[in-house]
């Protein structure tokens, strides 16, 4: 019988439990007990889950209360001191590390204020890690405070029954990810894997001992350019940690890419197994096979973990009978491609998604099935009548005339760099610009929201119930845009946002508008700690039936002199937080996109707004992992398609664009040749990676507050951070804004923040 597996599986709940209940916690609603009590039935909600299904190996520790990278940072004490001085409980600690701590002094406890660590993407996905971050000082051991959370959980399910297979994050990945802290910029953390190595083993023996006979150890660097230094390491550290009785067995798992330009350092490994991605790149399938000696077993990866289309089971077994052949049916294991934690829960919790359509997705609890049918399928057991279903799905969706709109492709067809290059080069437009508008130095300004008040929330939801009438809604949209636009003037801000009170989210606000969309009212996926969105899903050609976003910033701009920012979220970004199409190239769907975007920037203008931002927050993490053709295709398309976007404007119309999360290379967006760019930055501290914007061509905000974080900088520090700034980057190309969307924080914070912030440019313009 061939096996089947499961990576990992969404923590969130079907109903977003964990948010609840860790956002209650935060806010003191809830003890701590509540809310390890609320994590413990998540878990075995899921493995129960798993257990009912059939699949054969089930994963733990795959749950974690904000991060599974911080986790391990918790567990091998890789804290930096700032975060111990306060006599924190552990769990404290690992949210302070997540999304920092300000808090008061009590009588009986002394104030915190600690500022979160950095959060970057992981990999190409929305999902966001802790990023790991040592010093000299770091001194690894098992944080028996903190408690082995590996072993803890795989327990707690041993308790119920179930016999699961812990997953952790490799040693090597570990340090890789991470980075030096401030104080220690000359560390190169994979340096530090000697001192490691024993620390990470003896969590291994740990356990082995609770009974673990196999863990599931992901290595997802393998997919990267791995410098030869570090490809090195592999076969000395995983020698280190099998072949002894105390040790379980290893499972070597890869994801999201391509592993062979790394092959010749994993393949002497004497691993138990190895897990591929080959729905990503099933072409891999004959030179990992050919790596594996005669009794170490394959995982293939088939089931999508990155995406909601059903899988077709007649091509899926296909491939499995391929590593059959090779292998025999005992060494090969079913699998999805990676964890499920990057698809929504359920898709049975969605009533109103059209039924047609609905045929054609699987949601991570039904991708448990999926890769159970194909491993009976392959295995030889009748599962006909699932088959069938499943091919007149796919099927289905293949003739469905929903996907195609013959006038999209049309206009497709006509885009050349005349569509998409702007009038004239920036230095001309900057003069138009500056004519215009008349700027101080270091213009200040935001991202774009502010804000998403409970009240906002509620008003939303009557409406989408049809509780609340159309025209009783805009009116309170209006009030809300009001209010955002009087405190900024209060504060001195100089171009102004409207403040998105409208919009749910910045790509499910588009997705609903545009044809070509579907969408789901509970496909939550996480994105980091306990943010989740929920990617609409592009399931055909996209167009815009009409505007979008005009209503709302032409009423915002009626109300003010100040500059008002229109605000829309760029093609890629459109694309990378949705779920994709499987059935067309990304670039002809990120092109769709642009040419939608073009038709509402040009809108936009018409109707007077003239400073426009068009967010590509996602243009990093959409890079594909390894240099070569794909990614500098990728950034000719990302690129082409903003320009489709944004260059059909006069001269005088200043577009922004905003970029977050990750670790951007000014390089990689000059060739979308916006007027003014905000990065977030604030969690930057590397002085080299200011100085690589030092020669961006155009103008540059960078982020210098932590929205992520609810702790408030003072003027002074805006002031250091702002000088630090400038020593590397010119005064007159510098714009002062936060990080990212102030959507998630409150209206404390933000008034604070944003006023401290506003009075240190008014510092500098003194001075310059
Ligand atoms: N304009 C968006 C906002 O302000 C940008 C969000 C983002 O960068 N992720 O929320
Ligand atoms: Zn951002």
């Amino acid at each position: 019988m061939v096996q089947s597996s499961i990576l990992g599986f969404p923590r969130i709940g079907g109903q977003r439990e964990l948010k609840k209940v860790t956002e209650s916690y935060w806010q003191g609603k809830v003890s701590v007990e509540d809310l390890l009590a609320k994590g413990k039935e998540l878990r075995a909600h899921n493995w129960k889950l798993q257990q009912a299904a059939g699949v054969d190996i089930i994963p733990s520790n795959d749950f974690s209360y904000y991060d599974q990278v911080l986790d391990l940072s918790l567990l091998f004490n890789v804290i930096p001191d700032r975060y111990t001085k306060f006599d924190l409980a552990p769990i404290d600690v690992l949210f302070a590390m997540g999304r920092g701590l300000q808090r008061k002094a009590t009588e009986t406890t002394a104030a915190v204020d600690v500022t979160a660590l950095e959060m970057v993407k992981w990999f190409d996905s929305n999902y966001h890690y802790v990023r790991p971050t040592f010093s000299h000082s770091t001194e690894f051991k098992l944080n028996q405070e903190a408690g082995l959370k590996p072993v803890n959980e795989f327990l707690e399910a041993k308790e119920l029954g179930i016999s699961t297979r812990p997953v952790v994050l490799g040693p090597i990945s570990y340090l890789f990810l991470g980075k030096a802290d401030k104080d220690s910029l000359d560390l190169d953390p994979i340096s530090l894997l000697d001192k490691f190595l024993p620390v990470y083993k003896s969590l291994l023996a740990e356990l082995k001992k609770a009974g673990a006979n196999q863990v599931q150890i992901d290595e997802p660097i393998l997919v990267l350019d791995l410098p030869e230094s570090v490809q090195s390491k592999y076969k000395a550290t995983f020698d280190a940690l099998v072949g002894d009785e105390s040790l379980p067995e290893i499972v070597l798992t890869t994801y999201f890419g391509d592993v062979r330009a790394n092959l010749s350092a994993i393949k002497d490994l004497s691993v138990a197994g190895f897990h591929f991605d080959f729905v990503r790149v099933p072409e891999q399938f004959d030179d990992v096979a050919a790596i594996l000696n005669d009794k170490q077993t394959l995982s293939v990866g088939i089931v999508d973990g990155r995406n909601i289309w059903k899988t077709d089971f007649s091509k899926a077994s296909n491939f499995v009978n391929k590593a059959i052949e090779k292998l025999g049916k005992e060494r090969v294991i079913v699998s999805t491609s990676s964890s499920l934690l990057h698809t929504p829960v359920d898709l049975n919790n969605e009533k109103k998604l059209d039924a047609t359509i609905k045929d054609w997705f699987s949601f991570a609890t039904q991708k448990l099935d999926e890769v159970v049918t194909i491993a009976k399928n392959v295995s030889g057991e009748d599962v006909a009548a699932l088959l069938a279903a499943n091919a007149a799905s796919i099927k289905s969706r293949k003739e469905s005339s929903i996907t195609t709109n013959p006038k999209v492709q049309e206009r497709l067809a006509t885009i050349d760099e005349s569509l998409s290059t702007r009038k004239v080069p920036f230095d001309d437009r900057l003069a138009a610009q500056k004519d215009k508008y008349n700027l101080p130095l270091f213009p200040t300004t935001t991202i774009g929201s502010f804000p998403q008040t409970k009240d906002i929330r509620i008003n939303r939801n009557k409406f989408a119930k049809g509780e609340l009438s159309a025209e009783d809604y805009e009116k309170f949209i209006e009030k809300e845009i009001e209010t955002v636009v009087r405190f900024q003037e209060e504060i001195g801000l100089d171009v102004l946002v409207h403040g998105e009170p409208e919009r749910n989210d910045m790509v499910q606000y588009f997705g609903e508008q545009l044809e070509g969309y579907a969408f789901t009212t509970g496909g939550w996926v996480q994105s980091y700690g306990s943010r989740y969105v929920r990617p609409p899903i592009v399931v055909g050609d996209v167009s815009r039936p009409k505007a979008m976003t005009v209503k709302e910033s032409v009423y915002a701009q009626s109300i003010t002199d100040k500059p008002m920012k229109g605000m829309l979220t760029g093609p890629v970004t459109c694309l990378r937080w949705s779920f994709p199409r499987d059935d067309v190239s990304q670039k002809v769907q990120a092109l769709q996109l642009g040419l939608a975007l073009r038709d509402e920037v040009q809108d936009l203008e018409k109707a007077g707004i003239t400073v426009i931002q068009v967010d590509e927050p996602a243009i990093r993490e959409g890079l594909p992992l390894r240099a070569g053709k794909e990614r500098s295709d990728y950034l000719n398309w990302a690129a082409q398609s903003f320009r489709v976007a944004t260059s059909g404007v006069e001269n005088s119309t200043q577009i922004h664009s905003h970029f977050c999360y990750s670790d951007l290379d000014p390089n990689h967006i000059k060739a979308l040749d916006a007027d003014v760019v905000s990065i977030e930055f604030s969690k930057k501290d590397d002085p080299n990676y200011i100085q690589e914007f030092s020669n961006y061509p155009n103008h540059i905000g960078l982020g210098l507050f932590d929205i992520h974080s609810p702790r408030i900088p003072s003027k002074e520090e805006f002031i250091t951070r702002i000088e630090e700034i400038l020593k590397v980057y010119p005064a007159n190309k510098f714009w002062v804004n936060p990080d990212c969307g102030l959507k998630t924080r409150g209206w404390t914070e933000v008034r604070e923040s944003l006023t401290n912030m506003v009075e240190a440019a008014k510092h500098f313009r003194g001075k310059y």
